[in-house]
């Protein structure tokens, strides 16, 4: 089984995100929102018949775990009350994808997070996808208000409560950026990469890994610079007194595949053990064009996997057995939805 553990519902039937605008709308006017609009099960089955579901086929993989849109989630718009709503309405529906489509897509959430509002507020919505829905895990925004950095970083304890939740439920976070507001940041260029360089510094220096031995986190888009830097984060975990920055890290973090061209992805397997690392295309999403040197769209990330000089259990372990350990619910969902699909 080929397991992409990092895709979008970009596609999701344009109401959705029309309510959403007239919910901000609403919520800058001092008035309630709107009701939510009807979303039919066809709309959604063309959604991703035509999407995401034609992809896999297409290149050959088999499920994608699936949460909704992370420029979407958008941590910054509204307040603490919005930020519920649209995160309760954005699970929703990736449930519903996951239950017209149980063999190809199981569901991570997206947190109502908001920025200086604490993450407690997350948990309700935690339990709720993990109980109700069979949700195998969590995307973690580190800066919910969307590029200003104004919530204490990771190694905070302000973040424990969620990081308590996950251990509680045996589930990973990704930590994942939403759209940036500050111009300062392009939201897929520099914004996401910075996310994620920023979310494995601040969890390098903290003592996260020792209050949570269990933990796990999955650092997207190949770990932003921390694979092409390994040595940077080395020396400074031993100028920090750190110890072994493989013996600090190792244990509790992952890093996909979203590296768009195969040199990155040399780089990434010649850097991290294979045992560190989940295959993920983050398609459809941040690059939809194709490469000319190619000829293949850039986030047809197996091909440059397919093409790494590793054993073929490494890359069993980078396109399945990885991705089954860290998502510790995963293969019981994968069974379960698999006997509701017969
Ligand atoms: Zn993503």
């Amino acid at each position: 089984m080929i397991i992409d553990c990092h895709g979008h519902y970009t596609t999701a039937p344009r109401q959705h995100e029309g309510w959403r605008s007239e919910q901000i709308e609403a919520h800058k006017a001092g008035k309630p929102s709107p009701p939510r609009p009807r979303i039919t099960d066809d709309e959604i089955r063309e959604s991703i018949a035509n999407g995401q579901l034609k992809v896999q086929h297409e290149r050959g993989t088999d499920l994608t775990i699936f949460s909704p849109r992370a420029a979407g989630m958008g941590h910054h718009l509204g307040d603490a009350a919005t930020s519920e709503a649209w995160a309760s309405a954005c699970n929703e529906l990736i449930h519903r994808v996951c239950s017209l489509f149980p063999k190809n897509f199981i569901g991570v959430a997206m947190l109502p997070q908001s920025a200086r509002v604490s993450p407690r507020n997350c948990l309700r919505e935690i339990d709720r996808c993990v109980g109700e829905y069979g949700f195998v895990g969590v995307n973690l925004n580190p800066d919910p208000s969307g590029g200003h950095w104004q919530d204490p970083p990771l190694s905070d304890r302000y973040w424990y409560p969620v990081y308590e939740k996950m251990a509680e439920h045996d589930i990973p976070a990704m930590i994942h950026v939403s759209a940036a507001c500050n111009p300062a940041y392009h939201t897929t260029g520099s914004h996401y990469l910075n996310g994620d360089t920023v979310g494995f510094n601040q969890l390098m220096t903290s003592s996260v890994f020792k209050d949570f031995p269990t933990i796990k986190f999955v650092i997207p888009h190949g770990g932003g610079a921390v694979p092409y830097h390994w040595g940077r984060f080395r020396g400074l975990a031993q100028d920090a007194k750190l110890g072994l920055l493989s013996d600090l890290m190792l244990n509790n973090i992952f890093f996909d595949t979203c590296v768009y061209h195969l040199p990155g992805q040399e780089l990434l397997a010649k850097v991290i053990p294979a045992e560190n690392i989940l295959f993920a295309s983050e398609m459809i999403g941040a690059v939809r064009g194709i490469d000319p040197e190619t000829g293949h769209h850039y986030d047809d990330t197996k091909r440059y996997i397919d093409q790494l000089p590793l054993s073929a259990e490494e890359k069993g372990k980078i396109f399945e057995s990885n991705a089954r350990r860290v998502y510790g619910r995963l293969s019981r969902i994968i069974e379960e939805q698999s006997a509701r699909a017969i």
